[in-house]
């Protein structure tokens, strides 16, 4: 891994071109011409710089943050260790799970620059989903990702040692964090100049939501819980734009926002983002018939991606417990091993309520906050958008409110999505 000495400063095409020249093992990959690279900057993300370099020989994709938030500009500063952080959580999930996160190819930590496996011809999962495409590695890859990335970071599995220094070493990423605490937890619950929805038709649904103290404490139970819990280490932002997929892979990018939280926080983020693409569905041109084909998918992989990461998360908690949380020898003999084995599912149950919490707020983010979704975005009549949207914020106040009685299972939450499939909500305006 490199270590440029060098004082920060941004790396556009040609500073670039010649800096990844000074790097042998990529020159190597890219092929013996840097004059003869392609070098395309095709960031679509909302916060860094993203470059696709291309040599006779082979490619390369550079990311480097910037000194600020790429979609806002210079008025908001964000710090530069974010990269440092994405390039210590990638290192820790290409160990954890293997073949599931880009391999990393060389770091800089002075540029902030990062140099990693270039994922073609992957495509952002999300847009794959717009366009109604069924993926059918994901749920295996995605659950394989989380229960093996949450579990082997928790106290389940590390002692305590190495825990306490797993959250001091994501401790300093507190920025991103706040974005998220902000974002995510605060600003759509109360008049924020960031804000912004499918106006006029949401204005009375944004309005209650200022209004609905219910929710208010709901989502105020699921920030502290973020602040206040670091189970594991998490991705931190693990939507359907953070996975790049072709039909046989699944590669998860952009941790950025990683820290110790917790685990319902990341797996809450996926199936958000599918039940998401099923309200979205109805807005998007396509037959009846391939609707509902793609909707039954999108529900049956919300339903299969719990299920799937419960299996495994126990599995794993059954085989490999090494750590120091739950002391083996508390748990001697025959009654031991039944009453922890009852112990384990309850903690599943725990964090199955946590997840449906995370999943909702994680939604309503989506519509009422800064940052949008091309699921919803991308349909341009803002009338059937608002009906998409305020289907997804209906399931999404039931999902946070009523968490724990109402949602016991992954079923109660499809359920009652499939309920709200043809919902004519009344809109303002
Ligand atoms: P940001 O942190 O700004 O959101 P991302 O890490 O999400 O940036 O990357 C932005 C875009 O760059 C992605 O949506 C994807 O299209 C592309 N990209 C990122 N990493 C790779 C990669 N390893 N290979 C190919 N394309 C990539
Ligand atoms: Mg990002």
């Amino acid at each position: 891994m490199g270590q440029g000495q060098g004082d920060y400063r941004i790396l556009h095409e040609a500073a670039l071109r010649d800096y990844l020249a000074e790097q042998p093992d990529l020159v190597t990959l890219l092929g013996a011409e840097p004059v003869s690279w392609s070098i395309t900057e095709v960031g679509d993300g909302n916060l860094n710089l993203v470059f696709i370099v291309k040599g006779d020989r082979g490619g390369v994709a550079v990311k480097q943050a910037l000194p600020y938030v790429r979609l806002v500009g210079e008025s908001w500063p964000l710090p530069l260790s974010r990269a440092h952080y994405e390039y210590l959580s990638l290192s820790k999930q290409a160990q954890l799970a293997p073949g599931l996160v880009p391999a990393l190819l060389h770091h800089n930590e002075a540029l902030a620059l990062t140099v990693m496996e270039l994922l073609e011809p992957h495509i952002i999962m999300r847009k794959g989903m717009v366009a109604g495409t069924q993926y059918p590695r994901f749920v295996d890859d995605i659950t394989s990702f989380m229960a093996r990335t949450l579990f082997f970071t928790s106290d389940l599995a590390l002692s305590a040692a190495e825990k306490k220094q797993g959250i001091a070493a994501f401790a300093g990423n507190h920025a991103l964090c706040k974005i998220t605490e902000d974002l995510i937890f605060t600003d759509p619950y109360r008049i924020a100049e960031q804000n912004r929805w499918t106006s006029p038709y949401l204005d009375a649904l944004a309005a209650e939501l200022r209004e609905d103290m219910e929710l208010h404490v709901a989502v105020s139970r699921l920030k502290l819980k973020f602040m206040a819990s670091p189970e594991a280490l998490l991705h931190g932002d693990l939507h359907t734009g953070s996975i790049m997929v072709t039909d046989g892979q699944t590669r998860v990018i952009d941790p950025e926002f990683a820290f110790y939280g917790p685990m319902g926080f990341d797996v809450g983020a996926v199936l958000a983002n599918l039940l998401m693409a099923y309200f979205a569905s109805a807005g998007h041109e396509r037959s009846p018939g391939e609707r509902q084909v793609f909707e039954d998918w999108v529900l049956g992989t919300v339903e299969q991606v719990w299920n799937e990461f419960a299996r495994k998360f126990l599995e794993l908690w059954r085989d490999e417990a090494a750590g120091d949380a739950y002391p083996i020898s508390l748990f001697a003999g025959e009654k031991g091993a039944a009453r922890l084995e009852a112990e384990r599912q309850a903690y599943m149950r725990r964090l199955f309520t946590d997840t449906v919490g995370f999943a909702a707020a994680k939604t309503i983010r989506r519509i009422f906050g800064l940052a949008h979704n091309i699921d919803f975005e991308l349909i341009e009549d803002p009338k059937k958008r608002a009906f998409s949207e305020a289907r997804a914020v209906r399931l999404a106040r039931g999902l946070m409110v009523e968490a724990a009685a109402a949602f016991r299972t992954i079923a109660d939450v499809t359920g009652a999505a499939r309920k709200l499939r043809d919902w004519m909500p009344e809109l303002s305006g």
